[in-house]
């Protein structure tokens, strides 16, 4: 489909440019009437342009410091970081269809799951795959991310969510627009070296989780993360506010889902990308109040999160770009 997009908007004018990242703005005028001339691009050429859609996801870290650089204003954005939890699917299958799991017709079984901790902060399953994989999402060396994907068989031998909690700006990174970048960089990190800094995952299963001890083996629970996972200790990888609040969660979710805080259901680290830790202001004509004819948009620019939220905003952008030719 991606293939057939593409061959659109080429036939509409459009050109790709793969390998070429936008690095910097020439710019003229100052203040509100600081407006866009055009991009220079990591080839070295600068390309021409008054009003430009930036879309650039939401682990553009350099780009972010460009824009902060450049003084595009922005601001911190919650998001929320955690692990990935896998069961075995016939476990959530039971759960939700009982005596019908299995059956062709209902497929495999998803879930939705929240929990309001203690310490103030929300815990919540996210991007829950039903038959699928738990998939490396790093974007940079010497740290390791987890995120989860589904072929659309929904087949594989696992189901797997995020379970993350909410990281708050005002407490966690006050003092700094890109203190969710160095926060999830610092977690990241930890992240890698507990996985053994081979570019292994740290994985902890439920049960020892819950006691409080580390795991050196793992159950009958085989996590689908690649290259693979070494048994540790999660806490050396979280914040203890993330630690603690999925500590009181998985109870909870038992109590919804019979099988979730199963002994052997492993927990893979860290889930940090569930959204962009930054927003990039935009005007009520979809534009940079620092920078007219940029037009922020999607998951980067903090307005989406999910590939439905970004392509609806994208049209949105596209809408107020033609409104302001
Ligand atoms: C493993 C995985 C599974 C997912 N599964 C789902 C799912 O099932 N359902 C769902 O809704 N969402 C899912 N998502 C999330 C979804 O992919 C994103 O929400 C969505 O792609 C965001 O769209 P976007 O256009 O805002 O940004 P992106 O798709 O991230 O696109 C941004 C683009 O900008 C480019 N870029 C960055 N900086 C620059 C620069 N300076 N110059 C030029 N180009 C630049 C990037 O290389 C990238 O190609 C998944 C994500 C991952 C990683």
């Amino acid at each position: 489909m991606v293939m057939f997009i593409r061959a659109e908007i080429e036939r509409l004018g459009g050109e790709y440019r793969f390998e070429t990242r936008v690095e910097g703005f020439d710019m003229d005028g100052e203040g509100t009437e600081r407006r866009l001339r055009g991009l220079r691009l990591s080839t070295g050429e600068t390309l021409p342009a008054e009003r430009v859609i930036l879309a650039v996801g939401h682990s553009a870290r350099d780009t972010f410091e460009m824009l902060r650089d450049a003084q595009v204003e922005m601001d911190a954005k919650p998001f929320s970081i955690g692990v990935r939890i896998e069961h075995p699917q016939s476990v959530i299958d039971v759960a939700r269809f009982g005596a019908s799991a299995g059956h062709e017709m209902l497929g495999a079984a998803d879930y939705k799951l929240v929990h309001h901790a203690s310490n103030g902060r929300a815990v919540y399953s996210f991007c829950m795959c039903p038959g699928g994989q738990v998939v490396a999402a790093t974007s940079e060396e010497g740290q390791v991310v987890t995120n989860g994907m589904s072929q659309y068989s929904r087949a594989e031998r696992n189901a797997n969510s995020g379970i993350v909690v909410e990281v708050k700006p005002e407490l966690d990174f006050p003092d700094d627009v890109l203190g969710g970048v160095a926060f999830q960089r610092k977690w990241e990190k930890a992240a890698f070296v507990a996985g053994g800094s081979n570019y292994n995952a740290p994985a902890q299963r439920v049960g020892d989780f819950l006691a409080g001890r580390p795991s050196t083996s793992l159950g009958a629970v085989v996590p689908s993360y690649q290259p693979g996972v070494t048994p540790t200790d999660l806490t050396q990888c979280l914040p203890a506010f993330v630690t603690d609040a999925i500590r009181e969660a998985l109870p909870q979710f038992e109590r919804k889902l019979r099988g979730f805080s199963m002994e052997d259901a492993v927990m893979t680290g860290v889930e940090t990308r569930t959204s962009s830790p930054i927003r990039l202001r935009r005007d009520r004509d979809g534009q940079s109040p620092t920078l007219r004819g940029l037009f922020p948009a999607g998951e980067g620019a903090g307005y989406a999160g999910g590939i439905l939220s970004a392509g609806i905003d994208g049209i949105r952008a596209a809408e107020w770009l033609a409104a302001s030719l």
